[in-house]
């Protein structure tokens, strides 16, 4: 069974951002990016269903710039087996990334794809569904625990009044949540080990994929500047201020 693990390459977490002076976008130049938090999530989960022998094969895929071979790397250190890097320097909607992603799938036929639930980016939370839809596979998203049998899945999720359980047949597509799993840390031999996995090319262009988009970026800004709180001296002049400030929403 192989499993299709779907990574993006997004500003690292930890970095605080910067927008391009033109607002045309934000400016990535010299900062650090990662993968997406979700999908690395996703990847441990793959090599753990690999480490218990229930799946033979994990293949990563990214769709992005030459930088983000530097993800499908990680990916390969942390225990996938190969990557696919679809090579592209246009700004893709998501439901231009989940066409490409299909494409790789009916080349690929894993019986489970993985993805991120969004990208802390840009926090689409689109591309998953999407996959599947375009696929006509069953989906899970959010899944915060994965049990895989030979044919079937059973996936639960977290939502706002509970947990969901849901049984799907494969091939399916599940997105996954934080709570899924911790991911490892990267040793430095599986660094080395990576760097011989193999790692293919491929363009928009071979897979048929038009990346013309349907939406139009107009201008990336700041969020305003929130006024600064202050301190209130004892309760009887906190509520006096809510009695007397407060605006009513
Ligand atoms: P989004 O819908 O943009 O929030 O992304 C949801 C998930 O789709 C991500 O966590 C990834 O698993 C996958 N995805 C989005 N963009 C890409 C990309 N450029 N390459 C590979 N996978 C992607």
């Amino acid at each position: 069974m192989k499993v299709l693990v779907c990574i993006k390459q997004v500003v690292d977490h930890k970095v605080k951002i910067r927008i391009k002076p033109d607002r045309s976008g934000v400016d990535i130049a010299d900062c650090k990016l990662s993968i997406n938090p979700f999908d690395e999530i996703a990847v441990e989960e793959a090599v753990r269903l690999k480490e218990q022998g229930q799946i033979e094969e994990i293949i990563v895929v990214s769709i992005g710039g030459v930088r983000v071979t530097d993800a499908l790397r990680t990916a390969l250190a942390l225990g996938a087996d190969r990557g696919v890097h679809v090579s592209t320097d246009s700004l893709l909607a998501p439901l231009t990334v989940a066409k490409t992603l299909a494409a790789i799938a009916r080349i690929e036929q894993p019986a489970l794809i993985l993805a991120g639930k969004q990208a802390i980016d840009d926090d689409c939370n689109q591309t998953g569904q999407m996959l599947a839809a375009l696929l006509a596979w069953p989906q899970a998203t959010n899944a915060s625990t994965l049990i895989l049998s030979e044919d079937a899945l059973q996936v639960i999720r977290e939502m706002d009044g509970g947990m969901e359980t849901l049984c799907l047949q494969l091939p399916a597509v599940v997105t996954t949540d934080l709570r899924l799993n911790t991911p490892r840390n990267i040793s430095l031999p599986n660094i080395m080990k990576a760097k011989k996995k193999p790692l293919t090319e491929m363009t928009l262009q071979q897979l048929g994929i038009d990346p013309t988009s349907r939406l139009t970026l107009l201008k990336v800004s700041e969020p305003p500047q929130r006024a600064p709180g202050i301190v209130v001296t004892d309760v009887d002049a906190l509520i006096h201020k809510l009695k007397n400030e407060a605006k009513v929403v």
